[in-house]
């Protein structure tokens, strides 16, 4: 069976669904999103920790965050956006000495973040009252805040929905088709139309069985394949996430994204072992030197550690209470007194798609009349969205970019050193 459509988005994660609604605003019809689980039991836009902050060290990536930012203010309610801040501690000199001189950079944009002396961190956040004694210095931008990412996702998607784009649920993104693009210069390609693989309900249904195994070994097996379709296009916006490099791998270009696990627990702490003073109530994102990062989350804590020699791959396995008592207790006990007796409540793990400048990759993709891409936002996904969105869609609608400008993030940085978008302020 074939079909045409105008615009097909690939991955109706946070950045397909957000580029989706953007598109459709700007007046673009025919617009279809193709997911394999639109649940997105493994998707990275329902396993991530929910921060959300303009404060980074390159440009592009702060005014992006902070236009996310404003618009998740204007919807507030709808987006669970908590104002609460970010703070960072530092115990080494040299990394507090480069966050101040980043500091003028982010209140150039200004973010108004505030660098604190130790004794300023426990006055106003006494729930670090151990080994303060190493910390050098700190920075608090309260600006940032915390976000429930799938209210986001579901918001781009009805807002999507109700302005007549598609969801296309249950189909595997199998293979693409390209052709010579007519008037173009010889070598100029265009995407003809994407084959896509109905897969029966009960295998995305739930964590176990043939979701995880598609989504690990990148093959659908028969049993799950329910039909087969061509959907031909005027357009393709690769947001396959971590998942990207499959489409870029059969079309000749070149793989740079690593999908690489990373894990968070939610942490329960009893409210007669908070140290006097200390209340886990509206506790916005706190990021130790030790890079753990926890905010509270509901009755629990949330906490998030990314293990730095991690290998990359499709790895979906959680750790578990050894994730816990060797990577979060001893940082947050170290930190804190009140978390000395806290305890793991349960986590799960999710991928981070990380580029070599750990920046994402947008834009149009050289070589092609019509292949746009949107991906591999490495840990920043959710709080680049909407600045991502309206961007990719001005240029895919008008070939230029208006509100946000995302020519750093194209993809031939890679291979000019000078031109990496280096980002080195992640979690
Ligand atoms: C543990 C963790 C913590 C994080 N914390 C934060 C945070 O605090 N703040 C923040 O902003 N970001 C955070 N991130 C990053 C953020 O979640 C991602 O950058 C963002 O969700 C990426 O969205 P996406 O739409 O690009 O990808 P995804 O949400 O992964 O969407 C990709 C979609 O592609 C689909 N797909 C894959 N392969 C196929 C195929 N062959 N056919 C059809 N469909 C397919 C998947 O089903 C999925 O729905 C975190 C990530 C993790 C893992």
């Amino acid at each position: 069976m074939t079909e045409r459509v105008n615009v097909l988005v690939l991955g109706g994660g946070v950045i397909g669904s957000g580029i989706a609604w953007a598109l459709a605003r700007a007046g673009v019809d025919g617009i279809e999103v193709v997911d394999l689980d639109l649940a997105g039991l493994y998707a990275s836009s329902e396993l991530n920790a929910g921060g959300a902050r303009a404060t980074w060290w390159q440009p592009v990536n702060i005014e992006t965050c902070r236009s996310t930012l404003a618009f998740f203010g204007s919807h507030r309610e709808e987006f669970g956006f908590r104002k609460l801040g970010y703070l960072w501690l530092y115990d080494e000199p040299g990394r507090f000495a480069r966050a101040l001189e980043k500091r003028e950079l982010q209140n150039s944009h200004g973010l108004g973040v505030e660098a604190l002396a130790p004794a300023e961190v426990t006055e106003r956040f006494p729930i670090f009252d151990r080994g303060m004694d190493e910390i050098v210095g700190a920075t608090f931008s309260p600006a940032d805040g915390l976000v429930n990412p799938n209210a986001v996702r579901a918001w781009y998607r009805a807002e999507a929905t109700r302005l007549g784009v598609r969801f296309r649920n249950r189909h595997y993104v199998a293979g693409v088709k390209t052709a010579r693009a007519s008037g173009g210069a010889g070598s100029v390609r265009r995407v003809a139309s994407v084959d896509v693989i109905e897969v029966d309900r009960g295998s995305v249904a739930d964590e176990s069985g043939s979701l995880r195994e598609i989504l690990v070994t990148h093959r659908v097996p028969l049993e799950a394949r329910l039909a087969e379709l061509r959907i031909e296009c005027d357009t393709l916006v690769n947001c396959l996430g971590a998942w990207s490099t499959l489409l870029s791998a059969k079309i000749g270009v070149a793989e740079v994204t690593r999908p690489v696990r990373r894990q968070i627990c939610l942490v329960g702490v009893h409210a007669e072992d908070l140290a006097p003073g200390v209340s886990l109530e509206n506790l916005g994102m706190l990021v130790d030197a030790s890079d753990l990062y926890f905010h509270s989350e509901g009755a629990h804590v949330l906490a998030g550690y990314s293990i730095p020699d991690e290998a990359p791959g499709f790895d979906f396995d959680y750790d578990g209470e050894e994730f816990f008592e060797r990577h979060v207790w001893p940082r947050l006990a170290h930190r804190s007194s009140s978390f000395e007796r806290c305890g793991h409540v349960r986590g799960w793990s999710g991928l981070y798609a990380v580029t070599p400048d750990c920046s994402g990759i947008a834009g149009s993709v050289a070589g092609f009349s019509n292949l746009f891409e949107a991906h591999s936002f490495t840990g920043r996904g959710v709080m680049q969205s909407y600045g991502v969105a309206v961007a990719m869609a001005s240029l895919i609608a008008t070939g230029r970019y208006e509100e946000c400008d995302l020519s750093p993030l194209t993809r031939d940085r890679f291979e000019d050193p000078a031109r990496l978008v280096r980002e080195e302020l992640h979690i």
